[in-house]
């Protein structure tokens, strides 16, 4: 039992830790604009944003919202 309970512990814990590191949706859509411009300018995003750019692997509704801004931005003159 005393086992199980430093386990738990340990996982709990490690939970806590991702949690910390890793960005919400919200956070990500403040990011996503920088992102895909980076992207655009081909730069590398996600070295500098490394956190968004693991918030869209995980994340499918944020990863559709880049990619559609992504798309928009392409269109702009600015990127071309
Ligand atoms: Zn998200």
């Amino acid at each position: 039992m005393k086992l199980n309970k430093q386990i738990i512990k340990i996982l709990v814990s490690s939970v806590k830790a991702t949690h910390e590191h890793e960005l919400g949706c919200g956070e990500c859509f403040d990011e996503i604009h920088e992102f895909a411009e980076m992207e655009l300018l081909g730069k590398s995003p996600e070295k500098a944003k490394p956190l968004v750019k693991e918030h869209l692997e995980k994340c499918g509704e944020c990863r559709e919202e880049y990619k559609a801004l992504l798309k928009a931005m392409e269109n702009l003159e600015v990127y071309q």
